[in-house]
């Protein structure tokens, strides 16, 4: 080995500790990689730069805007207008502490669960910034301290993503906000814009319209969510606009000047829009800058992200990376499973062999909305032949009593032997419901499944059933489907 100690101020890559893993970044994808592999006894470190563990999941991002999105729904009251037809907010004045005051316990709770769990693995943690010192060894620096070395047999890469920062924000203003900043927003804004209408800027947008904040959604695309069928994404911006969400579409943010009163946008069309504060949501870029990963004999590409195989398995046989830092779907969920996948490969675990096939896309506007498997879309792309069934929240029983107007839940089969392919859910709990889907298509089922099926009633899962005798009764199918008139859907527009 060269000599490193002179680069590291005394210090020595020889005199590494030595483990089994070494862990950068501890959040989801970190935190269950680096107990996965110390659970089957290997000797694990784990590396994090913030002073707290969890990453964007539990600090900044999953946990936050979903307890926010609760908070504001009870804040606002807003399933009590529904059921009673007249609005019963009485806090939708409501401050930034009674918004913040739920968000804060959870993840706190949160962080403490996940301190436990690396501690119940007798997992050694190190908090400083993690970079390569060469492909088998991570430096760790602490302000103020000498750098530490670590020796990995194996290392994991789970050093997430950041916000994308537009140049054209300021984000040092306390009116700017990127999805990290929000969760401590120091006042509520009566006027908000939104800019990006993904999925991240979708939720917020409902967050802050369902507390009675005037949000501006401004995309430079025409089309926002187009992994979503067109039928179940105009179900989502009707409600979205019912909620108060002013959609500015094809519309690019050329300047934004923030002053002591407001911020003001001028548009690519040429139109200004006046706020209070503004959120950016123009997408992530993952954690490599400070990695040194040419040390490990890696690169990343333009988005900082690395490519790895089905296992996870980065160019270097023995390092591994997942969760955001590798890209798509970039969500906790998947994050947390690549991550296991990746020890099981590296430590030949002999536990769990290949990723779910099925992975659930959850996107918590208002309402919900959830998609697995495949869309319309995705089964034209394929020309295979399907069959489409729907069933409408109002025609059923649970529906009507949530007072669930606009819900939908759509099936896709196979057109030949209604093998189910895909499940689109947009309503209230399409997050848990799309689970009997998921399961469904992890098994490979089809109709039958659902039919001979006894589901609880009154409940949503009943949708399920209907929307395979919509599908079963459609022309195509030659078939004289079950149709229940109260419970079915009454779409009928054909789909092959
Ligand atoms: C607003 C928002 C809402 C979201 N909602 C959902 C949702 O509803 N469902 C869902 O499944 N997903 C959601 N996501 C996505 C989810 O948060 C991420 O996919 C997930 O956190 C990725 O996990 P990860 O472990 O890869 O990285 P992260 O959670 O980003 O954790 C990476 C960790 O690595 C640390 N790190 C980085 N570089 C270094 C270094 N050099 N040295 C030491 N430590 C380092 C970071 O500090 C961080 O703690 C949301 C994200 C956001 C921003």
């Amino acid at each position: 080995m060269t000599n490193v100690s002179a680069a590291y101020g005394g210090q020595s890559v020889a005199s590494a500790q030595n483990y089994d893993l070494v862990v950068i970044g501890s959040g989801p994808a970190g935190e269950k990689g680096a107990a996965q592999a110390a659970y089957f006894g290997k000797r694990v470190a784990l590396v994090e730069r913030d002073p707290v563990l969890g990453g964007a999941s539990c600090n900044t991002g999953t946990l936050s805007s979903k307890t926010l999105r609760e908070s504001a729904l009870a804040l606002s009251g807003f399933h009590s207008r529904e059921l009673f037809g007249v609005d019963l907010a009485v806090r939708r004045g409501a401050t930034v502490q009674d918004f913040l005051r739920h968000e804060r316990r959870v993840v706190s709770a949160e962080r403490d669960a996940i301190v436990a769990n690396v501690r119940r693995h007798e997992i050694d943690t190190y908090h400083g910034l993690a970079s390569f010192a060469d492909p088998h060894t991570v430096r760790v620096d602490t302000e103020g301290e000498e750098p530490v070395f670590l020796r990995g047999e194996v290392i994991l890469i789970a050093s997430g993503s950041s916000p994308q920062r537009p140049s054209q924000f300021g984000f040092d203003h306390n009116r700017v906000w990127d999805s990290d900043q929000i969760v401590n927003l120091g006042f509520m804004p009566g006027r908000l814009a939104v800019i990006g209408g993904g999925v991240i800027g979708c939720e917020y947008a409902c967050t802050f319209a369902a507390l009675g904040v005037d949000v501006y959604l401004v995309d430079g695309r025409t089309e926002l969510l187009d992994f979503l069928d067109r039928d179940v994404w105009a179900v989502l911006e009707k409600a979205m606009i019912a909620l108060g969400v002013r959609f500015m579409k094809g519309e690019r943010v050329l300047e934004c000047v923030a002053g002591e009163d407001g911020v003001s946008l001028s548009l690519s069309s040429g139109r200004a829009v006046e706020v209070d504060a503004v959120l950016v949501a123009a997408g992530r870029v993952a954690n490599t800058a400070h990695l040194n990963l040419d040390a490990a004999g890696l690169k990343a590409d333009e988005r900082g992200r690395i490519g790895v195989s089905e296992h996870y398995q980065t160019a270097v046989k023995h390092i591994y990376a997942a969760g955001d830092v590798v890209g798509f779907p970039a969500l906790a969920s998947t994050s947390m499973e690549q991550a296991r996948l990746a020890m099981v490969d590296a430590f030949d675990l002999k536990y769990k062999k290949s990723a779910a096939t099925v992975l659930p896309l959850g996107v918590f506007t208002i309402p919900e909305v959830s998609v697995a498997g495949e869309t319309e879309d995705s089964l034209r792309a394929k020309g295979i032949p399907y069959v489409a069934g729907r069933a409408l929240y109002d025609a059923n029983a649970r529906g009507k009593i949530i007072g669930d107007r606009e819900g939908l839940l759509k099936l896709l089969f196979r057109e030949h032997d209604m093998k189910l392919l895909g499940v689109s859910v947009v309503g209230e709990s399409a997050s848990e419901l799309v689970h009997i889907g998921v399961m469904a298509l992890m098994l490979e089922a089809d109709h039958s499944l659902f039919i001979e099926t006894c589901f609880n009633y009154p409940t949503l899962g009943q949708l399920y059933k209907y929307a395979t005798y919509d599908a079963m009764g459609r022309p195509e199918r030659g078939v004289e489907g079950e149709m229940a008139p109260s419970e079915s859907s009454s779409l009928s527009e054909s789909a092959s």
